[in-house]
């Protein structure tokens, strides 16, 4: 923990290349975050600030966090994340102290990335809200996002919802969370990447990733690395029964996926 309390910062290792396909997406944080802080006589040519929020949205599982930690790592930049149903549950008044807190880590840790998790539960109806104070707390996060008391130069925010219709609208308007992108569930040959990357530096023998992405419509790609995960426990218990070192198979990649669920149709 930090002097004030927050979770201290990790500072990624991924990077783009990590994430199994959303290459339009991977192209708009580029062209958001990457391009102008790596280019500094561009930035100062087109008068583009270095600051500046984006809205991730789409099913649960799919890379949203995955995304906004591998930008901080394309950075070399720290990573600092926050969650809102837990920002909400805090005490009246500390949850707005957090968020300044969080926000004043954040600038103080520039050029560093801020992700904002579970923003919808900003959003929902006063009525709803687990305490009445939410109000209080979209209004800090919007001083906090206009940098009304310091500047947010090199303080990138990424949010994230899965339920972008509730998130608040003052959020989103220009000099705020005014881009949004939508982070989808992965196609066919983004499965199989992401096959392909969880396996490697596993043992494995006759594996057919094409097959396997095949079979996986519809799961995220949180369900392909528990698939894989569950795949390599299923070699370990037959290695443990039978005192030899098995490879992870086909076969029990297959009862693995025919176990796990996919989880976005429901999205
Ligand atoms: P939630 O909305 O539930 O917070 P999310 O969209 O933020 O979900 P992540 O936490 O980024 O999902 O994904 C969970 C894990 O699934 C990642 O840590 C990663 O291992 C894997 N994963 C998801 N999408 C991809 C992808 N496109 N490429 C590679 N791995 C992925």
């Amino acid at each position: 923990l930090d002097p004030e309390g927050l979770p201290a910062p990790d500072r990624p290792r991924v990077t783009l290349d990590d994430v199994g396909g959303l290459e339009q997406v991977k192209a708009r944080l580029d062209a958001a975050f990457l391009a102008p802080l790596r280019n500094p006589e561009l930035r100062a040519y087109y008068g583009k600030s270095l600051r500046g929020g984006l809205l991730l949205y789409g099913p649960p599982g799919c890379g949203k966090t995955f995304l906004a930690r591998a930008v901080a790592g394309e950075l070399g930049a720290s990573f600092f994340a926050l969650g809102l149903n837990d920002v909400l549950d805090m005490w009246l008044g500390e949850s707005e102290r957090r968020l300044h807190d969080a926000f004043a880590s954040a600038r103080r840790a520039a050029p560093c990335v801020l992700f904002l998790d579970e923003l919808d539960a900003l959003g929902q109806k006063r009525s709803q809200m687990r305490h009445s104070a939410g109000r209080n707390v979209v209004n800090q996060l919007l001083a906090e996002l206009d940098g009304a008391q310091a500047d947010n130069e090199g303080v990138f925010v990424l949010a994230a919802t899965n339920h972008p219709w509730d998130v608040d609208t003052a959020l989103r308007r220009p000099g705020r969370l005014d881009r949004t992108v939508l982070v989808l569930p992965p196609d066919l040959p983004a499965r199989e990447t992401i096959f392909r990357k969880a396996l490697a530096g596993r043992p494995i023998r006759g594996v057919d990733t094409v097959k396997l992405a095949r079979r996986t419509d519809g799961c995220s790609g949180a369900d392909i690395v528990h698939i894989v995960e569950s795949a390599s426990e299923l070699a370990l218990q037959e290695s443990v029964r039978t005192g030899a070192m098995h490879p992870i198979t086909q076969g029990q990649l297959d009862q693995a996926a025919s176990e796990t669920a996919p989880s976005t149709r429901a999205w």
